[in-house]
């Protein structure tokens, strides 16, 4: 299909110093995990990007020295020539797309604790490392900033030896040295480094002017700055700082990439920032001070909110990280007038959560996301059907969607039973909690997709017995049949069934999706640590109840420190009045009476009152279609669970292994994938 051309203003070319960018499709650095340490993957994982249509492809932070490494998390290196190399091989697939290829050389001061290096880290004054590592990092002398200032200058030349069009100066995140110059809590020299903020700001303007004479003849130079900390007076505002910053700096980069710090500001999730173009009231000023191009982001998924960005003066490019990972052929989709074909970013954060688990990346959208090298998976590409049999999926939650899909589009015949009269499993629960509705993408996007293929039945309101699969004789059978939560109190901190479990009035998530009656005082019991216990509490505080929210965890939702949602969860439950008992485990209930004791030490027992006991801690498969058909196994060619039958676990997880699934039906990896290629050292 021709693109509609209300969007054509999204393909136009853009200057940036020297290099031009193809079209306004920017993919801003993210972090991925592969990096340094799988440098194969990360060159596929960004080429990918390249051909699905970003003008601009960003690597993740690049560390240029190793007096500012950040093991045990895996970004990329330029420390000496030796890494040139693995940059080309990125670089090279960047550019067989067409796009640009740029780098974020960062140096990460305080952040960094150099794990690997053991170099005392440096920092404007004196500081405490971030994180809880009981250092600090030294206050940098004249000679340390001088230092700094050559290792820009090596690494942008390597850069550009390593083929990068785009070089980046980074004051973003908290994480970088030259944003915590600005900062008068980092910064409290006394020399011409500290004090007023042009002091302040010299290093940034030494290190741009240092960079742009050392490769700008041929690379366009970019400042990534956090505009504004989202802490009010107890940051940096971009009403006051922000703007003088950008007025100092105005036109000494050629781009200037604009965010809000801390990450998890800037890449807050749906939870916390519903709305797409949550920066620009922070962020809109930048264009009316410099004539340089400015890129921004705000999990732009829509091609209208982006248009608007170009025509309302915020931005120039579409600035992008999550979208890109969602769907790498998002630019070129709307480019053919696919709008509906884009596989929208759920801001859920999972990706985020693998990088701060020093995990490779992941996305609950796409699961093909970091598996382009190690897999061989494309987004947007499959390998055609071994044969033409049926297959028959059982069980329409992510992990059955996502399965049906892909064999559909690899060309089986797939028919789709769902119990429920309606496509989306357990989104179409967890989406009603407050600040979920964005998962509601995850079942659009398939129910869309599967409505427009040929090969594909979807038979609603058809709860199978074994009795009907086998009636059906289709050879490969895929069961997704999901899971239930437990009534008993089995999970992390208990084996066994809480005393006393079976004699109160005990609910689980399920039992309130289905209506059950929620009586008085609400004691929801949280061994699951994600995101269920806090979103019942906000909702039952939203319909009036008392709620106490119980955890043997020291915090609420702690898994969630991972998607960077923790402690606004924790202000949240403060901010509704949620009462918070943490430390503590159930150890026994009674009639409206829960005894609870402190996890540390059992000396420590007390009692709460409740009218209703919320039980969510851990989940059992729906496993009873599966194991009746393991009895006559025989009778198929394919037979396997997946997704939460098979294993309880996120969306992500689900929808991946639906994918998987359906990738190797009837290969020789179609029951486990042991084999996949590995980014190994050589030896030399
Ligand atoms: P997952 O996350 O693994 O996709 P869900 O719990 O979201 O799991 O979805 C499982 C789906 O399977 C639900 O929509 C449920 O109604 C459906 N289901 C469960 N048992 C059967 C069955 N015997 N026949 C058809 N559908 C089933
Ligand atoms: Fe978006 Fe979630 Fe995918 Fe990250 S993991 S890109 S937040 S859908």
């Amino acid at each position: 299909m021709a693109r509609d051309p209300r969007y054509d203003i999204l393909f136009e070319a853009v200057q940036i110093g020297p290099v031009t960018a193809p079209n306004r499709f920017f993919q801003v650095p993210h972090c991925n995990t592969l990096g340094h340490a799988r440098p194969r993957a990360e060159a596929a994982n960004r080429a990918v990007k390249a051909e699905g249509g970003w003008g601009v492809v960003c690597t993740q932070e690049v560390e240029i020295h190793p007096s500012a490494e950040l093991t045990p998390f895996v970004e990329g290196r330029l420390w000496d020539d030796r890494d040139i190399p693995q940059h080309r091989m990125m670089t090279d697939a960047v550019h067989e797309h067409g796009a640009l290829a740029g780098i974020e050389l960062a140096y990460n001061a305080s952040h960094a604790p150099n794990l690997y290096s053991r170099i005392a880290p440096m920092a404007p004054s004196s500081a405490v490392v971030h994180g809880s590592h009981p250092m600090q990092a030294r206050a940098m002398n004249r000679r340390d900033i001088a230092n700094v200032r050559r290792w820009h200058v090596d690494a942008a030349r390597r850069a550009r030896q390593a083929g990068y069009d785009i070089v980046y100066v980074y004051a973003g995140h908290d994480m970088s040295l030259l944003q915590h110059f600005f900062k008068t809590q980092y910064n409290r020299r006394s020399d011409e480094y500290g004090g007023s903020l042009e002091n302040r700001v010299r290093l940034s303007k030494e290190i741009l002017t240092d960079v742009k004479e050392a490769v700008g003849d041929t690379c366009a130079i970019a400042f990534r700055f956090a505009t504004d900390e989202v802490r009010g007076a107890d940051g940096l505002q971009w009403e006051s700082e922000g703007r003088d910053i950008v007025g100092m700096l105005a036109e000494i980069p050629d781009l200037w990439d604009v965010n809000i710090s801390g990450w998890d500001n800037d890449s807050s999730t749906a939870r916390f920032e519903p709305n797409e173009g949550y920066q620009e009231s922070y962020t809109a000023f930048v264009k009316t001070l410099t004539s340089k191009p400015v890129v921004g982001v705000g999990r732009f998924t829509s091609a209208d909110t982006m248009v608007s960005q170009i025509r309302r003066g915020v931005l120039d490019l579409i600035g992008a990280a999550r979208p890109s990972i969602a769907d790498p052929y998002l630019p070129r989709k709307i480019d053919e007038g696919r709008i509906e074909d884009i596989r929208e970013c759920i801001g859920c954060n999972i990706c985020v959560a693998q990088d701060m688990l020093a995990a490779p990346i992941r996305c609950t959208q796409n699961p093909t996301q970091g598996e382009e090298a190690k897999q061989g998976w494309h987004p947007e590409k499959i390998e055609a059907a071994a044969s033409d049999d049926a297959v028959l999926v059982v069980g329409a939650g992510p992990a059955g969607l996502e399965c049906a899909l892909q064999l559909a589009n690899r060309g089986y015949q797939v028919s789709l039973a769902e119990a429920s009269q309606s496509l989306g499993g357990r989104i179409n629960r967890e989406s009603e909690l407050p600040g979920m509705s964005s998962y509601t993408r995850v079942r659009d996007y398939r129910e869309y997709q599967l409505s427009q293929k040929t090969n594909v039945e979807i038979y609603l309101d058809n709860r199978l017995s074994a009795e009907d699969v086998l009636a059906l004789e289709i050879p490969h059978v895929i069961v997704a049949t999901g899971s239930h939560w437990r009534h008993n109190g089995c999970g992390r901190n208990h084996a066994f069934p809480i005393d006393g479990i079976d004699s109160v009035n005990v609910l689980t998530p399920d039992d309130v999706f289905a209506g059950a009656e929620i009586r008085g005082r609400l004691l929801v019991y949280d061994d699951d640590h994600y995101f269920m216990g806090s979103t019942l509490a906000e909702r039952f505080r939203g319909q009036g109840h008392e709620v106490c929210l119980l955890t043997p965890e020291s915090v609420v939702s702690v898994w969630t420190e991972n998607t960077l949602e923790q402690e606004k969860i924790q202000a949240r439950m403060l901010d509704l009045d949620v009462d918070i008992v943490v430390s503590h485990e159930l150890i026994s209930v009674s009639s409206g009476r829960a005894t609870i004791a402190n996890v540390y030490s059992d000396r420590h027992q007390r009692t709460l009152e409740f009218d209703t006991l919320v039980m969510v801690t851990s989940r059992e498969p729906d496993e009873t279609l599966y194991e009746a058909l393991q009895h006559y196994s025989d009778r198929f060619q394919t037979l396997r669970s997946i997704g939460d039958c098979n294993a309880p676990g996120t969306v992500a997880a689900a929808v991946y292994d639906g994918h998987s699934a359906a990738r190797y039906l009837q290969s020789a990896k179609d029951d486990y994938a042991p084999l996949f290629v590995r980014d190994m050292p050589t030896l030399d």
